[in-house]
């Protein structure tokens, strides 16, 4: 599907070039300069807080003969309507209302398209009298904004949002479409010497292991394994398993275990897209495991931890517990990773275990609407207003989410940069609980507007 258009509209001079780079930045898509055909046009792609669409500027008449201006203007106005979802008509808020501002306004009333106005170099309060004139031209209150300066940007993006943004539908991910229900699974199983990774590879495997690596970029440390786990509905779910030389540990040098096996971890984790950190349930938690399951969230994968060994587990519970409260005490930000115990040498467990994979894999690569987000975002700044340090608010405007596996999001607003953490954290774990993360690794990058 094409992007929407926005087309930028305004008397020479009013600053329509100058917003039209700041949106395009550096990704000018094209210029097109065919004589005669759309010299005065320049397209790009904007991006704007999130919001992707194609800009059109029709700026360019400046040096050109001033008596055939209107006529030429008027025409081109008339061009960038038609092509365009939205018209972003820009005025200069420091010069007023001129004469000509009048008459665009009159074609594009008449054009009967949407219509946003920006009162543009509204930086300090030099453009106040010239925000009262706009109203007068009758589309309502103007944007009001400084493109040579970036402000007002986020009030833009608020009067664009309703016209062009597309809700639930997916960018593209850069491995392509992704489809949980029907991707492979890429899995890891990662875990100290001993844990149990070859037992429960050759359980999953049983008679039909097939070694198809080395896939692409993976070294020959590491191979990856095609299976098929049929899940207890009877679905056939294809599974990579990411075999690291972890498996093949035998003819490694005792005391180097320690260290090989982080490294072999963290060489699987860079092919994963769910981690299994697999732990011997009869040796509990160890630091190892600890900077393992740190690192794999680090690197923004989804965790899943097995305790394993459970058929010969002694005192059950208190062992569960034990773990799970060192896992919470030395890994706060995996509070909510999925522990389940299973028995790679019975078998006991390992549907759940697999079920818990491709569960945290479809969090791990689940998308928001920005509508969906914004609405939760306002309800959570209610509930619990954002401090302000020194007296001074931070104003929070938008969220929206930038990326998947691992969700990723961008807030927008000024001076974000001080938040503190802890608030931070409280809308991590209210973007967790309201869109269901479960314990997937959820980003948070904070932006003010420039
Ligand atoms: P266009 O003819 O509508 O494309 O206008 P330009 O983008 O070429 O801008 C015209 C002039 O206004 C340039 O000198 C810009 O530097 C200046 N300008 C653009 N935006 C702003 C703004 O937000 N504030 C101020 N003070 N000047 C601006
Ligand atoms: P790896 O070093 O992580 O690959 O561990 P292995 O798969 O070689 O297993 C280490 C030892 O633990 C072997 O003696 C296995 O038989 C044993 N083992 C693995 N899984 C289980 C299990 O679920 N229950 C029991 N009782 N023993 C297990």
């Amino acid at each position: 599907m094409p992007l929407p258009v926005v087309a930028i509209i305004g008397r020479p001079n009013v600053g329509k070039s100058t917003l039209f780079n700041r949106l395009v930045g550096k990704r000018l898509a094209l210029v097109d300069d065919q004589p005669g055909v759309t010299r005065d046009r320049r397209e790009g792609e904007a991006t704007l807080l999130g919001l992707d669409f194609t800009i059109v500027d029709t700026a360019g008449f400046e040096d050109e003969d001033a008596a055939t201006l209107p006529g030429r203007m008027r025409m081109q106005t008339q061009a960038a309507v038609e092509m365009a979802d939205v018209a972003l008509f820009m005025i200069d808020a420091r010069a007023g209302i001129t004469p000509l501002d009048e008459e665009i306004a009159r074609w594009l009333r008449s054009s009967g398209g949407t219509v946003v106005l920006v009162a543009n170099k509204a930086e300090g309060r030099a453009g106040e009298n010239g925000v009262l004139e706009s109203l007068a031209l009758g589309f309502g209150d103007p944007v009001q904004l400084s493109a040579e300066h970036g402000e007002g940007v986020a009030d833009l993006f608020e009067a664009l949002r309703p016209y062009i943004e597309r809700e639930d539908e997916p960018e593209p991910e850069e491995e392509g479409e992704f489809d949980p229900e029907t991707a492979v699974l890429k899995l890891a199983i990662v875990g100290r010497p001993n844990a149990g990774k070859s037992t429960l590879i050759n359980r999953f495997l049983g008679q039909d292991r097939l070694i198809t690596g080395p896939e692409a970029g993976i070294t020959r440390d590491s191979i990856a394994v095609d299976w098929n786990w049929t899940a207890p509905d009877g679905r056939v779910r294809p599974v990579r398993l990411i075999d690291t030389a972890g498996m093949r540990k035998k003819a490694r040098v005792q005391e180097k275990l320690e260290k090989l096996s982080v490294a072999d971890a963290l060489h699987a984790i860079d092919f994963a897209e769910v981690v299994v950190l697999l732990l011997d349930g009869t040796r509990g938690l160890e630091l190892q495991d600890i900077k393992i399951a740190d690192r794999v969230l680090q690197e923004g994968r989804a965790l899943v931890i097995a305790l394993n060994k459970w058929d010969i587990a002694e005192h059950a519970s208190s062992l569960f517990n034990g773990v799970k409260g060192a896992l919470d005490e030395g890994l706060a930000q995996a509070k909510g990773v999925p522990l389940l115990t299973v028995s790679a040498a019975t078998g006991k467990g390992l549907d759940v275990l697999m079920q818990a994979a491709f569960e945290t894999r479809e969090a791990w690569g689940r998308r928001v609407s920005t509508g969906q987000l914004n609405r939760w975002f306002d309800r959570a700044l209610e509930a619990n207003p954002p401090p302000a340090p020194g007296g001074k608010r931070i104003k929070m405007r938008y969220i929206t989410q930038n990326k998947t596996r691992p969700p990723s999001f961008v807030l927008f607003g000024t001076r974000v940069d001080q938040l503190p953490e802890s608030y931070k954290r409280y809308l991590i774990n209210g973007l967790r609980k309201e869109f269901g993360f479960g314990a997937v690794p959820v980003r948070l990058n904070l932006r003010a507007p420039k």
